[in-house]
């Protein structure tokens, strides 16, 4: 071996050394995933996107308030930006090197990589030098779903101007037959906030979908208005802004606490609420929630040929509490005669099951593609 050759390999080895990037092996996968090391003010950092990438962590980014949610194996970790400080189940931890952001991007100190996961998760988690073994991530696909038939027992929602069809049973009928395309078709775990014609608080229902870790929540309805030639469909997710007629079909879903619930007394259980608006565990679901709508309307659109009123915002009580992306739809106007018969209607009902059904799958296949890679 000449000089030449020998200096060309002591540099491969010393540029090995500088750049020792890890190598991390899922268990259960064939080749080892690359994770590259950056140094920034002398201290090693890994590019937090390319991490979330390998455990397949979802991460949310909230710039303004300079956090960053990552979510491992179902378990939320929280950092701050420039802060060594992150916080895990309710306790806090120091890295000892802050988070840093540098062009755009949030870099995460290898030290985190390399001595905190293990100690968090465990056996789950191996680390050999720069090589780690991991546990399979978590598979973040849908699989829970909440469907939410509105009103019920003593309320019977809006009610038909021709031939008095209540608005609760018509969400009821909808629900079941969504319930079991969903089964049957998608093989997902369908849980109903009401099964039979009974009463069941707003807060109960989000309550419900949020103990049982639901990942959507659907809220079924018709719509009523003064007007009896209204009619079409619509679909809301949740906003604080909203425009008239939005506010007008918001005052009649959450006039229910006010009808049935107890009075003004129970409305203040929902306005104390309004901390969950500020909190980024509703709002990070609203992008979601605006896809999921506009694929459901969409779909109902263009299946049942009923006018498109489009996709809305409105500050209803029953998406208020809800931790997961949440609609609510209006399926047609009772109110209006001839959209009173097609709801009653069996057939009909199988039609907006079948196309609510083409919607939420549209959107489960897009938001299980965002959610695992
Ligand atoms: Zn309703």
């Amino acid at each position: 071996m000449n000089r030449t050759w020998i200096l060309t390999l002591l540099a491969i080895l010393l540029a090995g050394c500088l750049h020792a990037d890890f190598s991390i092996m899922v268990r259960g996968d064939t080749k080892a995933q690359t994770l590259s090391e950056t140094s920034i003010n002398n201290v090693r950092y890994v590019d937090l996107e390319s991490f979330g990438k390998v455990m397949k962590a979802i991460n949310k980014l909230d710039w303004n308030e300079g956090r960053v949610f990552l979510h491992i194996y179902d378990e939320q970790f929280i950092f701050l930006d420039a802060s060594p400080y992150y916080s895990f189940k309710n306790e806090s931890y120091n890295m000892h090197y802050p988070l840093v952001k540098k062009a755009g991007k949030m870099y995460l100190p290898s030290v985190f990589v390399s001595e905190r996961l293990k100690v968090h998760f465990g056996k789950k988690i191996e680390v050999k030098g720069k090589s780690i073994t991991v546990d399979k991530p978590t598979d973040h696909s849908v699989i829970t779903i909440v469907l939410d038939p509105g009103h019920g027992g003593k309320d019977p929602g809006a009610v038909g101007r021709k031939n008095k069809t209540n608005e609760k049973d018509v969400n009821l009928a909808v629900a079941k037959k969504l319930k079991a395309l969903l089964e049957r078709e998608l093989g997902m775990n369908v849980l109903l906030t009401r099964s039979d014609d009974r009463f069941v608080s707003l807060q109960d229902r989000t309550k419900y979908a949020n103990e049982r870790k639901a990942d959507l929540f659907v809220s079924l309805h018709t719509n009523s208005s003064t007007a009896s030639q209204s009619k079409g469909l619509e679909t809301y997710y949740l906003s604080t802004a909203k425009n008239s007629d939005a506010r007008a079909v918001e005052a009649i879903e959450n006039g229910v606490v006010e009808l049935y619930e107890g009075g003004s007394a129970a409305k203040s259980k929902y306005d104390d609420l309004a901390f969950i608006l500020s909190d980024l565990s509703q709002t990070e679901h609203l992008e979601s929630s605006n896809l999921m709508a506009t694929n459901v309307q969409q779909n109902l659109v263009a299946g049942t040929r009923s006018p498109d009123r489009g996709v809305k915002q409105a500050n209803f009580y029953v998406l208020r509490g809800a931790f997961m992306p949440s609609i609510l739809i209006e399926m047609g106007f009772i109110s209006n005669p001839e959209e009173e018969q097609l709801l009653a209607n069996g057939e009909y009902q199988d039609r907006l099951a079948r196309t609510i059904f083409e919607g939420i799958k549209r959107f489960k296949f897009r938001y299980d593609r965002i959610r695992n890679t």
